[in-house]
């Protein structure tokens, strides 16, 4: 057993006891982690199995952003993530494409970041899971696994020698090199790029100075642009947050299989900036050295059987500061859905919806990761035009808050069932203040308990009659908002909007195609469940 964890799958609902535990979870960094926090906020007993002993240390990610950080709202973590971060929000400037997407003078910017190193950010999940009462193991290899109709079991090596453990579902949530994809037999067809990228975070060196348009001045007066410059052997950027620091990345085509467990030196670094700027650039004292390659891959499906994949797992983006978000919330999609399963509840094919609307999401980000990669490997005139092109495009406020919006992962929308979905289905629910009998309120306020809401906002009695019937499986609050965007909102518990009620929309119409939702994602309504159905094989 590890240093580190709380050990034992925890105390649960009396579901399912033959089986060590409901859920186990492979791999314990940040898709692993979230996921046992979503799955113990709904019920649902999760062991996490990470081979490692203790959280990685090498910097990844530098931060979150995206639509992941609207919804850590709905779960009541936006202060702590921000404590944590202890940073201001960064200015809302992206890089695409080697080229930098500037936010700054949208009034509407839909691209949020926050600076949270990624061991800081695995440090917090991992507290929140065991708070929640996940069951965390260090150091324990998962090996290999099965499945059968009722169950999957994982051999697993641990610090005491090997064992089993067995659950009604296993998640791999184990990284790009995905072990238990492989196990599954799942495809991750695609490409990798035959290109490294290098990245450097030192303390300013005294003979550079940072310039206020965010240039550098070097020691013999030449200037370094701001952002990214292509050069004949690839791609130089540059990037301060003070006068103190300086970062730097190259990007040069190279064929050389690195080693990740070899960090980069240096020296190393030193000699990709000779080759891609052409000349030597003094460096401070290092504080991160990254080395990195891009893939742009999809698992195949993301669900076989008892077994499922998320996270990097389950997809790999060819460009930066999208992967957590894609991957948090691919378990935030999941975690109901199992507890559903388990529950007994599910209708049928709703654990199946994770691929369809999680697949749906990763090829969305693929889709302009990929245009990224067009737009930033060319190294010819034509390239050139079609980066002077872009960046033109750039300057027009729609282009960029549609960029900002893809980059946020914000024009995602899950297909739903149903002649003519209203045009909030399948998205975020908004932000909404709310005033009830009980006082004043929020959407976000109601989702922290990660349960369905039908949400009326016009007083729909006969709406509210119907949800009853899914009482008490599907909540129901009367509240009223200021320019509501519907009369009535069913949410499911990831904050998306399954079903809508638009304003004024004929009761007759309104409370066949609520009825039709509730049964879609809710299953039977309590009392017919009672009478057709046995209790289902979880
Ligand atoms: C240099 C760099 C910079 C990045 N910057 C950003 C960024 O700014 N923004 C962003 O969104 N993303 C960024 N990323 C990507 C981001 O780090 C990944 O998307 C993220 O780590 C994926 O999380 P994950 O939990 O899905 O997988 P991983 O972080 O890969 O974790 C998988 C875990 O599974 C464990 N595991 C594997 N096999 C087993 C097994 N058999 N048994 C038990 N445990 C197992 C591993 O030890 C590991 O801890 C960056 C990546 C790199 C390399």
């Amino acid at each position: 057993m590890s240093a580190t964890s709380n050990g034992d799958a925890t105390a649960a609902p009396e579901r399912g006891r033959e089986f060590d535990t409901d859920v186990i979870i492979v791999g314990a960094a940040p898709t692993g982690l979230m996921l046992a926090a979503e799955l113990r906020r709904v019920g649902v007993r999760a062991l996490a199995l990470e081979r490692l002993a203790r959280i990685r240390a090498t910097p990844k990610a530098g931060g979150v952003g995206g639509q992941l950080l609207k919804f850590l709202d709905y779960r009541g973590l936006t202060e702590r993530f921000e404590t944590a971060s202890g940073k201001p929000r960064p200015t809302p400037t992206f890089p695409f494409g080697g080229l930098h997407v500037d936010l700054t003078q949208l009034a509407d910017n839909p691209m949020e970041a926050l600076l949270l190193p990624q061991p800081d950010l695995e440090r917090l999940l991992e507290e929140i899971a065991t708070e929640l009462g996940a069951g965390i193991r260090r150091g324990h290899e998962v090996v290999d696994l099965s499945q059968d109709d009722a169950s999957v079991t994982a051999d697993v090596r641990g610090p005491d020698g090997p064992y089993r453990v067995t659950a009604r579902y296993l998640v791999g949530c184990d990284g790009v090199r995905s072990p238990v994809r492989d196990m599954a037999g799942i495809a991750f067809p695609g490409v990798t790029y035959p290109e490294v990228n290098r990245l450097g975070h030192f303390t300013m060196p005294e003979s550079v100075t940072l310039l206020e348009d965010g240039s550098y001045e070097l020691p013999d007066g030449g200037r370094l642009p701001f952002g990214y410059t292509q050069t004949d052997r690839g791609v130089f950027a540059i990037s301060s947050y003070t006068p103190h620091d300086m970062g730097v990345y190259t990007n040069e085509e190279e064929t050389t299989e690195y080693d990740d467990a070899v960090p980069m030196t240096v020296a190393e670094f030193r000699d990709s900036i000779r080759r891609v700027l052409g000349t030597d650039l003094p460096l401070g004292e290092p504080s991160r050295l990254t080395r990195f390659t891009y893939g742009a891959r999809q698992a195949d499906r993301y669900r076989v059987g008892r077994v499922l994949v998320a996270g990097d797992a389950a997809h790999q983006f060819p460009s930066g500061g999208v992967a957590l978000n894609a991957g948090m919330l691919d378990t935030v999609n999941l975690a109901w859905k199992l507890a559903a399963e388990l529950d007994g509840w599910a209708p049928p094919g709703l654990l199946d919806t994770y691929h369809d609307e999680r697949h749906l999401a990763g090829a969305r980000t693929l889709l302009h990761t990929q245009a990224q990669v067009a737009l930033r490997r060319g190294l010819d005139g034509a390239a050139d035009a079609l980066r002077q092109v872009f960046a033109e495009l750039l300057e027009d406020d729609p282009a960029r808050r549609r960029i900002g919006t893809m980059i946020a992962g914000a024009d995602i929308r899950y297909p739903m069932p149903g002649a003519n979905p209203h045009v909030l289905a399948g998205t975020l629910t908004p932000q909404l203040a709310l005033r009830t009998d009980r006082g004043v309120t929020s959407v976000a306020a109601l989702m922290h308990s990660a349960r369905p809401i039908l949400l009326d906002l016009a007083d729909r009695q006969e709406l509210r009659d119907i949800a009853r019937r899914w009482h008490p499986r599907v909540d129901t609050v009367t509240a009223s908002t200021d320019a509501r965007p519907a009369d009535v909102l069913l949410i499911r518990p990831d904050a998306h909007i399954a079903w809508a009620a638009t304003i004024d929309e004929p009761a007759d119409s309104a409370t066949v195609a609520l009825r039709d939702a509730l049964s879609h994602w809710f299953g039977l309504p309590l009392a017919e469940a009672f009478t057709t159905t046995t209790p289902a094989a979880r």
